[in-house]
């Protein structure tokens, strides 16, 4: 059969250099008509033949429909999305930040939502990582820069001045206009850059090749930026050294076994003090209990956010939670540690 004959001539050593290289070969399989075929659909179905015969450890293997259905699902959304963004089906959330020092809520991350007509409710977990290689993503992050934008200028006539984080892709930090991009934003809806929060994970920042000097030119811009998802990444310790960021968010994986963990409790500790002597500030995502939020507090964290705290709120709803919330923060609990600190020693003598 042919497509064994071109694996076999394929994976005989090929000499090169006074090396001998030998190549170990998965193929994928598609049957098309040309009349009739979409060339990068075509590629697309290979390409997930392919994964399937990695995946099974077989030479090759031909399409089949059934092996990449979410990936069909994924590739409809990403073709859906610009349309969907005029039709209005995308809106934001807002989950409010904790200053722990200061007892009250004092920043904004804007987080999106779509509900689509035809999938329903679809989280960002599922369509952002699906764009956020693509050309879409700018078309979506300039419309949450704007629409958060626009949403700060709104509190702020009505006297809530907060800062607001806008998540941004690696793709984004690319973009040769960028830094105008989010100038123009700022300018347009009157927003002072110092009101704005960029965040992107560890891989956003370290990947790109543009990323580092686009985040130190916003900065000069005034704009804030935050690690997001900090720990979980390529954790290369030695680009924490000069970071053009303000704000390291730690990831809630990280947080969330603390309350029962020794070992997890003993690394966040260390991860608030290295990054506090490297001259961060040090935010904790998924704070989800009493008992986490009173840690936290205890090792020196200066910002979070979660559950416990609060859930993203509706944008309607932002300037009443922030303002029946700042004095009321003020009473959470901040010492009741005794019967956390001995379950976790128990722990650790365990
Ligand atoms: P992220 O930026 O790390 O946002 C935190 C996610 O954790 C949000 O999920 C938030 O709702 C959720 N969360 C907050 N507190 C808790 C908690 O206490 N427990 C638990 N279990 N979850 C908590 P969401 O909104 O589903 O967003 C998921 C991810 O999608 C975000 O992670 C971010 O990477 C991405 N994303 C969301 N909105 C945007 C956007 O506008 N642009 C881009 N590029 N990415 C976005
Ligand atoms: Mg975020
Ligand atoms: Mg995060």
């Amino acid at each position: 059969m042919a497509i064994k004959q071109i694996l076999s001539d394929l994976s005989q050593p090929i000499s090169t250099g006074g090396m001998s290289v030998e190549l170990d070969l998965e193929c994928g399989v598609v049957v098309f008509e040309s009349s009739c075929a979409d060339a990068s659909d075509v590629l697309r179905k290979a390409t997930s033949a392919m994964y399937q015969a990695e995946l099974r450890q077989l030479p090759f293997l031909v399409y089949n429909a059934s092996f990449d259905e979410t990936h069909r699902r994924v590739y409809a959304m990403l073709r859906a999305i610009p349309t969907a963004l005029a039709h209005g089906e995308f809106r934001l959330v807002y989950q409010p930040k904790l200053d722990v020092a200061l007892g009250r809520f004092t920043a904004v991350e804007a987080l999106i939502r779509w509900r689509s007509p035809k999938w329903g409710v679809v989280s960002p977990a599922e369509f952002i990582p699906a764009i956020e290689n693509t050309a879409t993503i700018h078309l979506l992050t300039e419309w949450v820069l704007h629409t958060a934008l626009a949403q700060t200028a709104a509190w702020q006539a009505q006297g809530l001045y907060t800062s607001v984080a806008v998540n941004v892709s690696a793709r984004n930090l690319e973009h040769p206009h960028f830094v105008k991009i989010v100038r123009n934003a700022c300018r347009t809806h009157g927003v002072d850059p110092r009101h704005l929060d960029i965040e992107c994970t560890e891989n956003a920042v370290l990947t790109g090749e543009r990323s580092l000097g686009v985040l130190a030119e916003l900065r000069d811009l005034g704009v804030q930026a935050s690690l997001d998802d900090f720990g979980v990444g390529y954790s290369n310790l030695a680009c924490l050294q000069s970071l053009p960021v303000g704000l390291l968010k730690i990831d809630q994986s990280l947080v969330k076994p603390i309350a029962d963990n020794y070992r997890a409790w003993t690394l966040l500790q260390s991860l608030i003090s290295l990054g506090h002597t490297l001259g961060y500030r040090v935010l904790a995502e998924g704070v989800e209990t009493a008992d986490i939020y009173a840690l936290l507090a205890d090792a020196g964290c200066d910002a979070m956010q979660g559950y416990f705290l609060s859930k993203p709120v509706e944008a309607g709803e932002v300037l009443a939670f922030m303002r029946d919330q700042r004095t009321a923060l003020v009473a959470l609990p901040r010492r009741e540690l005794g019967s956390t600190f001995a379950a976790l020693a128990a722990c650790k003598a365990a």
